[in-house]
């Protein structure tokens, strides 16, 4: 392995993008003079084949753009204003480190909290030395559920998140279902091996209120109205044990709860489910017979059904559904969901145990600010994160980030809307600047993510800086890793069985099971019995209607429209939105604009009781009637009152897992007269 990063003047370097995206593609950086000057996709993970999306294609941008940070600031003028002077590294931490030990002092360690995301996904950058530092401090700990929360309540629940069906095996299934995802924008490298299954003859089936792209070359698409995939899948799950579809030798041998399953999903009617979703009671029915006629059927559950009340009994609904048909033991069939618990991996590198302090939701980050008082947060330490755009209920969090009394540090890449309002910014190498090691969670990989260049100005890694603050606050313990190289040793020597050493060896390893999992074939359950639980008592008393059970639609005559705020083509969350980018507009259904005499291009005010976003308007029949999209991760920049979905956004939480509820914004759209 290489521990220099002395560059030749032109030259190609290997790595890996470790960011929040599922496909981990390998990379070749093309460097000259120091200087990345192309970003391109290598052949090194077969799955990504040579290519790379076009927002990693833009990433020399984000790296040596105006918004990069450089080196370290205090604040100078007003909280958001980013106004900010330069200071040294020694200065900020020593600032930093006295008011984290003035806030623990004065009002105990949970006043301190830590709030982070994955702004990398990497092993490296998250849950290292910076856990280290906030358990030792006694901080406050973050539930990081902004996304993925209830689809992983379900699928650890169900199946103990048994490693799924890999992109390389699509091809062999005779019917694909898309539910919640759009492969298009975020995974792209799904679409060439959906693409080749339809060449074969596979069927595919879209679940989504959008017309993707790939809903448009799909055999069924059911647009359903957001919220309602609970409904739809128990009728699927009604159809098949009421007309034999269920694989009863398989319920037998390995479920738990078929029939206590079978009895909530007996008042969903296709009638019924179909009413509430929004559509054709013959598609439903369409949908459950082509599910139910064949194999090998695959389910590729994403996301995007578990943003809003419903979404963790949804997706245990819609992930139970190749149990009770019986699709597994067959390449191409069974389900895909996050990959990224295949290798067993704990983190057991973290330098002390995780203390009972208080725990914060990070889709409460507003109401933590503003009103908890025992004791009041009065120091937050953002990193990974760009919380002031991309967490529910915007105004409340702003609200709390302009506190006179509250100290803020951010350690950032670039100036995101949440780095204006800091008392401390911190650059932060990206992920072409240090260490990282990559997990993908659609395509089982792990690779060794290597610096391609010297860090950009000041800019500093997360193991460099959270180790500086452990010794400034005098918590560091022998043992401790001194700095990122070791760190990664670190990591790499607690991986388990062969992994870290094929890793160190190799640059990339191979799960135990060799990448190609079948389940049931393979691989198996790992919950504890090695069993499906399809009615998971542990989780039947945190649903508010219990399991399976449905809440109903929150829409009111005063804000009858869904507002979905989906992932877009252009970012990564909110990484890469300080690029330029074609304005950004509301998609309404032309039957919607019609009602509100609305014409596209027009200028309009999206707004309910949390708050109102101002933007023109995009009428366009591939969104439902009913239903309207801003796209996620946009900055304030991009709206003409600097507000975005995020400020209509409750933050209540999903019946599973505490996650976000973006998608049960209900909201109106009016004409907005003022804008020029
Ligand atoms: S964001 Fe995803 S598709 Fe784009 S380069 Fe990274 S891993 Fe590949």
């Amino acid at each position: 392995m290489k521990t220099s990063t002395a560059f030749a003047p032109e030259h190609v370097v290997s790595t890996v993008c470790p960011l929040d995206c599922p496909d981990s593609c390998s990379l070749d950086v093309t460097v000259q003079s120091g200087r990345v000057t192309v970003v391109d996709g290598s052949t090194l993970n077969p799955v990504t084949d040579g290519y790379i999306c076009a927002k990693v294609r833009r990433f020399p941008e984000r790296v040596y753009g105006t918004d990069r940070l450089l080196y370290p600031a205090v604040r100078k003028g007003p909280k958001g204003a980013a106004s900010f002077q330069r200071t040294t590294w020694e200065d900020a931490i020593a600032l930093i480190a006295e008011r984290l030990r003035s806030a623990r002092d004065r009002w105990g360690g949970e006043s301190i909290l830590p709030y982070s995301y994955g702004g990398s996904n990497g092993l490296l950058t998250q849950d290292t030395s910076d856990a280290t530092l906030f358990r030792r401090l006694g901080a406050s700990r973050l539930a990081r559920t902004v996304c993925a929360a209830p689809t992983g309540a379900a699928n650890s629940a169900l199946y103990g998140k048994m490693p799924s069906v890999v992109y390389e095996d699509y091809p062999e299934a005779r019917l694909i279902v898309i539910w919640g995802a759009n492969p298009s924008a975020s995974g792209i490298h799904l679409v060439p091996y959906i693409r080749e299954a339809q060449r074969r003859g596979a069927r595919l089936v879209v679940v989504d209120p959008r017309t993707t792209a790939l809903a448009k070359q799909a055999d069924l698409h059911l647009a359903v109205r957001p919220g309602t995939d609970l409904p739809v899948a128990l009728a699927i799950h009604r159809h098949l044990f009421e007309t034999g579809g269920v694989d009863r030798a398989f319920l037998d041998a390995h479920t738990r709860g078929a029939d206590r399953l079978r009895e909530k999903a007996q008042a969903w009617t296709f009638e019924r489910a179909a009413a509430e979703a929004g559509i054709l009671p013959d598609r439903l029915r369409a949908f459950a017979e082509l599910y139910a006629a064949t194999s090998p059927a695959l389910l590729r559950c994403g996301w995007g059904q578990e943003r809003n009340r419903n979404g963790g009994n949804a997706s245990l609904a819609i992930l139970a559904l190749p149990a009770v048909a019986g699709k597994f033991g067959v390449r191409g069939g069974g389900y895909t969901m996050s990959n990224s618990a295949s290798w067993g991996i704990a983190r057991t590198w973290i330098g002390a145990a995780e203390p009972s302090t208080r725990l914060v939701n990070m889709n409460h980050l507003g109401r933590a600010l503003t009103e908890y008082a025992d004791p009041p947060v009065q120091a937050l330490f953002v990193y990974n994160s760009n919380a002031a755009v991309t967490s529910p209920d915007q105004r409340r969090i702003l609200r709390g980030l302009e506190r006179d009394d509250l100290f803020t540090v951010v350690f950032d890449q670039v100036m995101t809307d949440t780095a204006r309002y800091a008392d401390v910014l911190l650059p932060a190498t990206t992920f072409l600047e240090g260490y990282d090691i990559a997990r993908g969670y659609g395509p089982i990989s792990l690779r060794l993510a290597k610096p391609v260049i010297e860090p950009v100005g000041e800019a500093r890694s997360n193991a460099d800086v959270f180790g500086d603050l452990l010794r400034r606050l005098d918590l560091d313990e022998p043992g401790d890793p001194d700095g990122e190289l070791e760190e990664m040793l670190q990591v790499m020597s607690q991986l388990p069985r062969t992994i870290g050493k094929e890793l160190s060896e190799q640059e990339a390893a191979v799960p135990p099971f060799g990448g190609r999992p079948i389940q049931f074939g393979n691989v198996h359950p790992l919950t504890a019995d090695g069993k499906v639980d399809l009615f998971p008592e542990s989780l039947d008393a945190e649903a508010p209607a219990g399991l399976y059970g449905y809440q109903p639609d929150p829409r009111t005559a005063e804000f009858p429209l869904t507002l979905i705020s989906p992932a877009s083509e252009r970012t990564i969350t909110s990484m890469l939105s300080e690029l330029p980018r074609p304005e950004v507009k509301l998609l309404m259904h032309p039957d919607d604009a019609a009602e509100r005499g609305l014409q596209d291009g027009g200028a309009v005010r999206v707004f309910n009781a949390l708050g109102e976003v101002r933007c023109n308007v995009q009428v366009g029949a591939s969104i439902r009637p009913g239903t309207v999209v801003l796209p996620k991760g946009l900055w304030r920049k991009h709206t003409a009152n600097g507000y975005t979905a995020t400020a209509l956004a409750p933050d209540t939480l999903t019946d599973l897992g505490g996650g976000a509820c973006f998608n049960d914004a209900r909201v109106q759209v009016e004409t907005w007269s003022d804008f020029s």
